[in-house]
């Protein structure tokens, strides 16, 4: 195998320590300016820090180096908790959308997921705008190459350059950069994403610091020219005729706008024959590629292997951006040669002519092990140092963004001598985020899903405001007119759902007509509303009509009435889950607890107690290898030592 290595990276000469003698003190670092870095910056800002925020090149601030999207499902969930904890993405893709989608509107509110094309170009730019707008914050080109520790305490960092930069906190955001490789085919490059510089240096200063690195891989499929793809030969997928925002502080008239179109084809036997025919060149097979991949993103080699039986798979082509012709073949993510790509995007129904602008590739990096975190996302064994985004082995722009969130609002709990907070699985998709990654630690690119949640059908996108906003407003990113204008939503919801519960109506002919006109059975005497409202063909809009003494209220409060009313039972089982589980969530395990002094517990659980330090006896009891039966003599010996921690509050 011919290995054409090309390095894009800047190394200092080994072990040269280059020395600027700048020396600079901050209170947060940010190391990087992804999805995760900017909520991390932002954040610490918001809430009075000086910030300092590093990245490879400021050109990519805020980059979509992969889809052009921002949602979908699960993601979506993730988007609008960021928001109404008082992150920035959903403000940012309200901004930047070409297209805006409510998926699964056809399958019940749990899963009903935004998803926004964005205008990847403008979503950059305006990201980097409102970061240059907090004056608190110094963006700054550079990559960092160490970490500057004393005791087991993060000091600081050094630039490939020399410089030094000091500050109590440091939060690593570097995504898919560090000792970034990335193939086509036979071509391997020391390069990050679309070209841009690795970072080479970093990872050997954490191992130094005893933090353990895996290798993880990801993949982007080629782009083409738009202009010559040949549309006739696709079907046509349409944005939603009335746009929901992202944002809780953007109403519905504020984000209706035209839209771009995307267009879905499908790959056939000739694509397949093709793969199959160049599969050991791929250096996913030829096991170049040693990092591990995520499961449910696969590139299409992937699919055409393990799906074998499958005549096709869908296509989605979407436009990058309003002032480009690129667009992106969503569903064919590979690392093939140059050559077999050419030929297998051209079996594609209306790519046949289309020309290739960006070849595809897969990029491996390194990222820690996430179980070495507590759920603030700070280090166990490093005070004052956090990671989030895809350096703690998840993927995706929405998983990074809501990590960073979590780790700039605790650094910046921890510079003012605040409790950090923990979002628990109970009040969100990020508190599955994070706890799935810190108490059970993954080992491949973790991508959220709904399935993800035993709490579901509490945790609706819908709500996320209802769940997250007042606990933005007591760490302080949310204003107090926001939360004002929440409690009165909260209030509105309440009092219209006591009201529709007290509201009978009889079986007059105005009811009987409307009953018949949704297909919905005639009654026999009177009914309470909310019964009318529970039935599956019927809904809290329809019936505003036999509804007299209802009042015009906001849309959200409305849709908030019908999913309460509608999906009640299911909720009130959910809460008490939710009872229970926060019982055990609430148990606190002292930090300095010596497991082996727990007599009767097992080896194993021993074993992995000692690994995980779980916060809670609820997170305890999420670890594998720690029995229920282990979980009793836990409570037990804590009930009898009488222990609780006190420095972290679950919110
Ligand atoms: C080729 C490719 C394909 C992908 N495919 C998918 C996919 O199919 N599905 C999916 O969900 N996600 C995918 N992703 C992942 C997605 O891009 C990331 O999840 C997301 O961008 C992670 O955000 P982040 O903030 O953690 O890191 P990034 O967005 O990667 O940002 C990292 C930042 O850190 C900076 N940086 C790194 N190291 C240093 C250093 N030492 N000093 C200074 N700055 C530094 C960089 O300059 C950059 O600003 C893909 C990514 C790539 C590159």
């Amino acid at each position: 195998m011919v290995s054409n290595k090309r390095i894009n990276g800047f190394t200092a000469v080994k072990g040269l320590k280059m020395k600027s003698g700048v020396t600079e003190t901050y209170e947060v670092i940010v190391i990087g300016a992804g999805h995760a870095g900017c909520e991390a910056a932002l954040a610490a800002a918001r809430l009075n820090c000086n910030v300092i925020l590093f990245t490879v090149s400021i050109d990519s601030i805020a980059l979509m180096p992969c889809n052009p999207n921002i949602g979908g499902t699960s993601k979506g969930h993730l988007v609008r908790e960021i928001d109404a904890l008082g992150g920035e993405m959903g403000r940012n893709i309200d901004k930047t959308f070409i297209q805006s989608k409510m998926l699964n509107r056809s399958k019940g509110p749990a899963v009903h997921s935004l998803r926004a094309q964005a205008d990847k170009k403008r979503y950059s730019e305006e990201m980097r705008r409102v970061l240059e707008k907090e004056k608190r914050i110094t963006i700054r080109q550079g990559e960092a190459t160490e970490l500057i520790v004393d005791n087991r305490k993060c000091k600081g960092i050094k630039t490939l350059t020399g410089a030094v930069y000091y500050a109590p906190v440091c939060i690593l955001c570097t995504g898919t950069y560090l000792r970034a490789k990335c193939f086509t085919g036979e071509v391997v490059t020391e390069s990050g994403p679309n070209g841009l510089a690795a970072a080479n240096d970093l990872s050997e200063s954490l191992e130094k610091q005893g933090i353990e690195l895996f290798r993880f891989k990801t993949g982007t499929p080629a782009r083409f020219d738009g202009s010559t793809v040949d549309y006739s030969k696709m079907e046509v997928q349409k944005g939603d005729e009335e746009i929901v925002p992202f944002s809780f502080t953007n109403r519905r008239e504020d984000v209706q706008r035209e839209q771009a179109d995307c267009w879905l084809t499908y790959t056939n036997e000739d694509t397949h024959k093709i793969i199959r025919g160049n599969i050991e060149r791929s250096p996913l097979y030829s096991g170049n590629i040693k990092g591990t991949g995520p499961r449910y993103c696969p590139s299409i080699e992937d699919k055409v292997v393990r799906f074998a039986d499958k005549e096709r798979h869908q296509v989605f082509i979407e436009p990058e951006g309003e002032t480009t012709n690129e667009v992106y073949v969503a569903g064919m993510s590979s690392s093939l040669p140059e050559d077999v790509q050419f030929e297998m995007y051209r079996t594609v129904p209306g790519l046949e002519k289309a020309k290739l602008v960006r070849n595809a590739y897969a990029i491996e990096y390194d990222c820690i092990n996430a179980a070495e975190l507590k759920t603030t996302l700070e280090v166990k064994n490093m005070e004052g140092l956090f990671c989030a985004g895809q350096i703690n082995g998840s993927s995706g722009y929405e998983e990074a963004a809501a990590q960073g969130l979590i780790a700039g609002i605790n650094g910046a709990m921890k510079i003012h001598g605040r409790e950090q907070i923990t979002i628990d699985r109970s009040q969100g998709y990020i508190g599955v985020l994070i706890d799935d990654l810190v108490t059970k630690g993954t080992k491949e690119p973790y991508r959220m899903m709904t399935s993800r949640s035993e709490y579901r059908l509490l945790l609706r996108q819908d709500n996320a405001d209802l769940r997250l906003t007042q606990i933005g407003y007591k760490v302080g990113l949310i204003s107090k007119e926001r939360c004002q204008a929440l409690l009165k939503k909260e209030k509105q919801i309440e009092e219209e759902i006591k009201r529709v519960k007290s509201v009978n109506v009889g079986a007059s002919s105005e009811v009987q007509a409307l009953l018949e006109k949704n297909g919905s059975a005639k009654l026999q005497s009177g009914a309470a509303l909310a019964d009318l409202i529970r039935r599956p063909e019927l809904n809290y809009d329809v019936l505003k009509e036999i509804d007299k003494n209802r009042t015009d209220l906001p849309y959200e409060v409305c849709e908030q009435v019908n999913i309460n009313i509608k999906y009640e039972g299911y909720i009130s089982r959910q809460e008490k889950q939710i009872r229970q589980f926060k019982r055990l969530e609430k148990r606190k395990i002292p930090e300095g607890i010596d497991y082996e002094e727990v007599k009767s517990l097992r080896i194993e659980a021993v074993q992995k107690l000692k690994e995980i330090r779980p916060s809670s006896v609820g997170q305890a009891a999420r670890i594998s290898g720690v029995s229920p039966a282990d979980i009793t003599v836990l409570l037990i010996y804590l009930e009898q030592a009488g222990g609780e921690s006190k420095n972290e509050a679950s919110v």
